[in-house]
Order: C-alpha cells, then structure tokens, then sequence
C-alpha cells in the first residue's frame, strides 16, 4: 500500500495512492489519490500501534475503487503525521563519510532532528536568516510501525517496520559544523525534512538495500547512490536503536546519505533563494521543492 496525506498544513487527511500502475517516475497521477477520511482520522501513532494497517489493507481489498477520489488541486501533506520523534544516521555511506573528510563509523552516528522539520514532498523550504551553505541529502526514510524495545536480533527489526519514504535531510552546514556543540542547530530549521509523497508499505519493498536514490539541484544532478551500499542497513540500524530508547509507530529514521552533497563539491555548492531540489528513490517516488528566504 501507498499511504499519503493531502490537505491544508496542520489539517492534514489520510489517502493512499492506488498502486497499480505507474512505479514513482513523474506520473504521479493525482486521480490514483484516494480519499481514507471517512474510516480513519490519521496515519499516526494510535493508526499504526492500534493495527490499522491491517484494516486499511480489508478496506483496500474490499472498496478500492469506490473511495473519493482526492482532487488534483490538493496540497501533498507529509506522508505520515508528525512523528514523535526524526532520528537520523550520520555518515552511513563510506563514500559520503570520505567527501566529508570524516572516518567510516564504527557504530551508527545517531543524531535527533526537530519532528517539527517535517513539511509535504513539495513545499518550499525555507533558507534560514544568516545561512550560506544550506546543503541537501536524499536519504531513505524508515517508519516504525509499532512501539518497539530491545529487539532480540537484526532479523526481528523487519517486524517493526511499516514502510519506506523519500526523506531530505536538509542541513545548514555553517550552523551544523561552525558553530560550536552537536549538529543539531543545522539539522533543525523550519522545513528542513520534507517527506514523501507516499510510504511504501514494507511489504511492497522486497529489499530496502537495493534501492537507486538520485537528488537534482535546477535539473543538474547532484547526487547519485544506492541504499545497497549503505555502512549500516536497516534492519541493522532499527535493532541498533531499540537497544537504546523505545522506537514509537510512526517514528522516523532517515538512514543516511550517498555522496554529492553541496559540502562535497569542489568547491562548495550551496542553495539559494529559488533553487530547487528534485529528489527520487526507487519505487517511492519523486520530491521537489523550491527554496525561498525564511
Ligand atoms: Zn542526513
């Protein structure tokens, strides 16, 4: 199933994308969105923790077809409400680790990003006041989908999984690494994590380390990769964590970037005002956003 979220920001609705056609290329076709209000309030944590995904897939398999249709008009909300909580992996691709002059991780890096980042696949972002070197990464997004502690092994993490989403992990370079402390004073301004279109549900990815990933700045690519070459994978990472704090449904972990971010060109290259992203992973469709001045 293809779970999105359509709507004004804070007044969000579920939907899915009917899934029959089309594999997330540029035809996103707007009439597939279906409207879901009339059956469940959100894509949330009681949603998942209460085992709606089950019931939306009897509702599926039983009246597909005869759901409104969500108008074309409709802004792209976030495909899965505000999360408890974002937690990200630092340099999980050894290539990205090596462009950003840092060693490959012993561990998964963890770091946590404001839930309140999170915006629609196309909604502007919002370069902050005083940034020069807003940066992106295409980084694939893993939603938990129930409260999950102290996994017993990598294979159980498949399990508490709901589903895979594009993630950008927008980062402001001189605030993340300039300006004293941890990372988060660039990881967490307003709009810095737009997400979706949609959430795959796990089922519908046969293997979350095989996915091409791809980011184009005003049509140039910039980033190109592959989740398979990832330092930690995601069944590593979610068990990982469990070990340390209680993952919530519908909690958030994007798991990292590919090279051939704006700190890694030569020289720098950073966003400006009416730049924008294009964003796509296999199979979970396309992100676009416009940048403008906070
Ligand atoms: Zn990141």
């Amino acid at each position: 199933m293809r779970l999105v979220r359509f709507g004004a920001p804070g007044h969000e609705k579920p939907g899915v994308v009917l899934s029959d056609q089309g594999h997330g290329d540029k035809g996103f076709g707007d009439k597939r969105r279906k409207d879901c209000s009339a059956h469940f309030k959100d894509w949330d944590h009681a949603f998942l923790q209460g085992g709606g995904l089950a019931r939306l897939a009897r509702l599926l398999a039983d009246s597909a077809n005869s759901l409104p249709d969500v108008p074309e008009s409709e802004r792209w909300g976030a495909c899965v409400a505000r999360p408890r909580k974002v937690i990200c992996i630092g340099l999980n691709f050894s290539d990205h680790a090596a462009e950003s002059g840092m060693p490959v991780p012993a561990e998964p890096i963890i770091f946590m990003k404001g839930s309140n980042t999170v915006i629609g696949p196309y909604d502007t972002v919002l370069i902050p006041r005083g940034s020069t070197k807003t940066d992106w990464e295409v980084e694939l997004g893993v939603v938990i989908g129930r409260d999950t502690r102290y996994l017993a092994s990598v294979a159980d993490a498949a399990g508490a999984i709901a589903g895979y989403c594009v993630s950008n992990d927008v980062s402001e370079r001189a605030f993340q690494l300039e300006r004293g402390g941890q990372w988060t004073k660039g990881k967490s301004c307003d709009t810095f994590n737009p997400l979706g279109p949609w959430l795959s549900t796990s089922d519908e990815i046969s293997d979350p380390q095989a996915l091409g990933m791809r980011l184009d700045v005003n049509g140039a690519r910039k980033q190109t990769g592959n989740t398979r070459t990832m330092v930690f994978g995601v069944h590593h990472i979610v068990h990982y964590l469990s070990q340390f704090m209680t993952l919530e449904a519908g909690d958030l972990i994007s798991t990292g970037t590919p090279p051939g971010v704006g700190l890694g060109q030569k020289p720098p290259k950073f966003l400006g005002v009416g730049d924008v992203m294009e964003l796509e992973i296999e199979g979970l469709g396309v992100q676009r956003q416009r940048c403008e001045a906070a």
